[in-house]
């Protein structure tokens, strides 16, 4: 029987069989995007109709939920995401077609690394395809202009799972370093202080004036954005459903647009 070696980074020889590769149970790892049909790849909703199983976050289900009235949907609360996988891996090895929805994109403070994690501490042999998705940086530069045409950097200010010390630490080195800063997970419910703590670490490198928008829920029905400064932003609804972008000290606002220049001489 036809054999294929496949030689993993660690220099580990797996070998399959065309018959044990055919039979191995799959999981797709679906980006949905910002939250609208529209934004999502073609790919995505192809992954969601092959499969039988739809599991994730609740509040990502309900932004796709015309897409899923079909399937079998198990929807979880937040911080559930080991159980949300351990879910996806029993059904996957049952024999079910399963995704497992992740907002954005799956590998940017999504579900892509737990999933992986999970299936190489326990040595699954489940098949996993990634379906990248607009994640929420993609979705706010655009609604506010051009901000991201210089390097930048995302940073999430959740530390539910990071240290706030290494949080802030790379505040500091992303500020000093003029970088346009994207800023995931900016304020909770319980977690009010560190969008506070991140602008005054920012007011030490950066300017007062730079150009900083605010989109909330952005590509979403309920879209909100706002073009502000470093020194008011605090002014404006920052919640989970937020993005915030601050510029870099060329960064600039123009005809209700936020542009970070290139370099090109216009
Ligand atoms: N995997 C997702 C990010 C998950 S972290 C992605 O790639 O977009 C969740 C955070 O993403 C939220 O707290 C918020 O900061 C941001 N976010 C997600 N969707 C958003 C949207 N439509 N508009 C603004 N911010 C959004």
């Amino acid at each position: 029987m036809k054999k294929n070696k496949i030689v993993l980074k660690t220099g580990e020889i797996l070998v399959q069989t065309e018959r044990q590769k055919k039979a191995m149970s799959k999981i797709y790892i679906i980006g949905t995007g910002p939250g609208n049909r529209q934004h999502m790849t073609e790919k995505a909703l192809t992954a969601i109709e092959k499969s039988e199983v739809i599991i994730g976050y609740e509040t990502y289900l309900n932004l796709i939920a015309e897409l899923i009235t079909n399937k079998t949907v198990f929807s979880s609360k937040m911080r559930k995401e080991k159980e949300r996988c351990q879910q996806a891996i029993d059904l996957a090895l049952k024999g079910k077609a399963v995704s497992l929805i992740s907002g954005g994109d799956p590998g940017i403070y999504g579900m892509a690394g737990i999933l992986l994690e999970l299936i190489k501490k326990e040595q699954y042999t489940i098949d996993v395809e990634i379906i990248p998705g607009i994640s929420a940086v993609n979705a706010a530069a655009a609604v506010l202009g051009a901000p991201l045409m210089h390097d930048f950097v995302c940073i999430s200010l959740s530390d539910l799972l990071t240290d706030w010390q290494l949080i802030k630490k790379r505040i500091h080195c992303a500020a000093q370093g003029d970088f346009v800063i994207a800023l995931y997970n900016p304020c909770s419910r319980k977690r009010i202080n560190q969008i506070k703590e991140a602008q005054q670490i920012l007011l030490k490198y950066k300017d007062k004036s730079t150009p900083v928008g605010v989109v909330k829920n952005g590509m979403r029905d309920q879209e909100e954005s706002f073009l502000t400064s470093l020194d008011m932003f605090l002014d404006y609804p920052i919640d989970m459903s937020t993005l915030i972008i601050i510029g870099n000290s060329h960064t600039y606002i123009a005809d209700n647009k936020m542009i970070t220049p290139r370099g090109y001489s216009i």
